[in-house]
C-alpha cells in the first residue's frame, strides 16, 4: 500500500518512519516533510504545503495512495478529513466538526461543560460582550486564552486583573489575528500536568502509550513556553488509576459526547489534563493530532503496525484491534536553534548525522531541509533525539549520547528532558 503523511515536522517524519516499516507499505510519500523524511528508505517528498488541501487531494490520486495521516492541526481544522471522503479517499483524522475541539476553545469548554467533564470554570467574550467587571470578580492568576489556533502562544497566565483585561483587549484588537475574536477566561488550576493520547474511530478509543512532554524551553522547566522540548514514554506520572480515571471521566465521555451531538470523532485525540490535588483530571486543552514531540518517543516504542491500526480506526473497529509496546522506555530530546522561540536561524549545516545514524537511537528531523546534499538548519525545532532503554534514565542517556554528537551553531536544548519520571524512578 502506499501513505501519504501530511506535514513536515519531527511528528511527521516519526510518523512517516514508522509507516515505512510496515512490510504492507511500498512507499511513503510526505508533503512537504523535511531533510529526514528525503533521506529516509522508501520515503519520497513531495513539494506540495500541508495546508494545500486541493494540491494534497490531486496528489494523493495521481500517486494512488491508500491512506492519507494528516500531522498538523491546521490542515484539520480547515476540513481536510471531509473533503477527502468527498473524494473517495481514506483520510485518517477528525472531521472539520469534531477538530473545532482544537479549533475553538470557547466550542471545546462549551461541549466539556455541557456534558459533564472536568474542566476549568470559565467564560467566553468577544469584543462587544466583554465584561471587565466579571475578570475583576475572579481570584488570580487569570488564565486569557485566544480561543482560536494560535501556534501554541493564545494562552496567557495573567497575574493581576488588569493584566488580564488588558491581554484580552489585546487580543480583541488582533494581537493574535482572527484567533482572538472570542477570548475564553479561565479558572486557574493548581496540578500536575499530564498527556493523554488516543485513537478513536468515532465511537471505539484505543488508548496510546503514555507520554510527557517537557513545554518550557530552559533547564527546570524554566524559561518561556515552547511547542515542547522534550518528551518520554512511558509517563510514570499517569499511574494505572489516573489512566483509568482519566478513560472514564475524560475520554469517553467525549468521544461518546461527540458521536451524540452528531460530528463522531476519528483521529488521534490529544488530551492536555491538569490533575487536581484532590485526583481529579481536568481537561485543560484538546488538540486534534498527534502531540509533537511526544509523536517521536511513542512511535519509537509501537511495535504494531500503525497502517493497520488506522485502517481499523476508518472501519470502526478499533475495538477489534490492540497496540503492542516496546516495554522499554523512550526519551526525545529537541535540538532547537538559537533564538527559538522568538526566531529561529536558518541555514546553518549540521554535522554529526551520520555519525549519530549509526549510534543506537534515532534522530528525528523537524525543522531541516537539504542544501546542495548537505542538511541545514530550517526552522525552531530542528531534531529531535530519541534513545531507548529499560529506564527512563538509561533511555535519557542514550539520547544525549545522540545529542552530544550532532552540531550546528547556537544548537539550544534541555539537558534535564525526563527529570521528573528519573525522580519516580529513584523513589
Ligand atoms: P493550553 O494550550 O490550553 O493547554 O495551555 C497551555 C499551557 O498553559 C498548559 O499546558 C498549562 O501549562 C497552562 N494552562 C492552560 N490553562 C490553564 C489553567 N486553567 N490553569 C493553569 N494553567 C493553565
Amino acid at each position: 500500500m502506499r501513505v501519504l503523511i501530511v506535514g513536515s515536522g519531527g511528528r511527521e517524519h516519526a510518523l512517516a518512519w514508522k509507516c515505512a516499516s510496515s512490510a504492507r507499505v511500498s512507499e511513503v510519500l510526505v508533503a512537504p516533510g523535511n531533510a529526514g523524511t528525503a533521506r529516509e528508505p522508501k520515503v519520497r517528498n513531495v513539494e506540495v504545503a500541508a495546508e494545500d488541501i486541493s494540491g494534497l487531494i490531486a496528489l494523493a490520486r495521481a500517486e494512488r495512495v491508500d491512506l492519507t495521516i494528516v500531522g498538523p492541526e491546521a490542515p484539520l481544522v480547515a476540513g481536510i478529513v471531509d473533503e477527502f471522503a468527498a473524494h473517495g479517499l481514506a483520510c485518517f483524522g477528525p472531521s472539520r466538526a469534531a477538530a473545532r475541539l482544537e479549533g475553538s476553545k470557547a466550542f471545546a469548554k462549551e461541549f466539556l461543560r455541557r456534558h459533564g467533564i472536568p474542566t476549568a470554570s470559565y467564560a467566553t467574550f468577544t469584543r462587544e460582550s466583554f465584561d471587565a467587571a466579571y475578570v475583576r470578580r475572579q481570584r488570580t492568576p487569570i488564565v486569557v486564552k485566544a480561543s482560536g489556533l494560535a501556534a501554541g502562544k493564545g494562552v496567557v497566565i495573567a497575574m493581576s486583573a488588569d493584566e488580564a483585561i488588558a491581554t484580552a483587549q489585546s487580543m480583541f484588537a488582533g494581537s493574535f489575528g482572527a484567533a482572538g475574536r472570542e477570548v475564553v477566561i479561565e479558572e486557574f488550576l493548581a496540578g500536575e500536568e499530564a498527556s493523554f493520547i488516543v485513537m478513536a474511530d468515532g465511537a471505539h478509543v484505543l488508548p496510546l502509550a503514555t507520554s510527557q512532554d517537557h513545554k518550557r524551553r530552559d533547564d527546570g522547566d524554566r524559561g518561556p513556553n515552547t511547542g515542547g522540548m522534550g518528551a518520554y514514554s512511558p509517563a510514570p506520572v499517569v499511574t494505572p488509576a489516573l489512566h483509568a480515571r482519566i478513560m472514564r471521566e475524560v475520554i469517553e465521555p467525549t468521544v461518546q459526547g461527540l458521536a451524540t451531538d452528531g460530528m463522531p470523532y476519528t483521529g488521534f485525540l490529544y488530551a492536555g489534563i491538569m490533575v487536581a490535588p484532590d485526583g481529579t483530571p481536568n481537561v485543560l486543552e484538546f488538540n486534534c493530532r498527534f502531540g509533537d514531540p511526544e509523536t517521536q518517543p511513542i512511535m519509537a516504542r509501537l511495535t504494531s503496525d500503525l497502517t493497520e491500526l488506522c485502517e481499523a480506526a476508518l472501519a470502526g473497529r478499533l475495538d477489534r484491534v490492540q497496540a503492542t509496546w516496546d516495554p522499554r522506555a523512550a526519551l526525545g530530546v529537541v535540538l532547537a536553534s538559537g533564538g527559538y522561540p522568538d526566531s529561529a536561524r536558518k541555514g546553518d549545516a549540521i554535522e554529526g548525522l551520520d555519525r549519530a545514524a549509526r549510534l543506537p537511537g534515532k534522530v528525528f528531523h523537524a525543522g531541516t531541509r537539504l542544501s546542495g546534499g548537505e542538511v541545514v538548519t530550517n526552522g525552531g525545532r530542528v531534531l529531535c533525539a530519541v534513545g531507548l532503554g529499560d529506564t527512563v534514565r538509561e533511555a535519557q542517556a542514550q539520547a544525549y549520547t545522540l545529542v552530544d554528537t550532532i552540531h550546528f551553531r547556537d544548537a539550544r536544548f534541555r539537558r534535564d528532558i525526563g527529570h521528573r519520571a528519573i525522580e519516580r524512578e529513584r523513589a
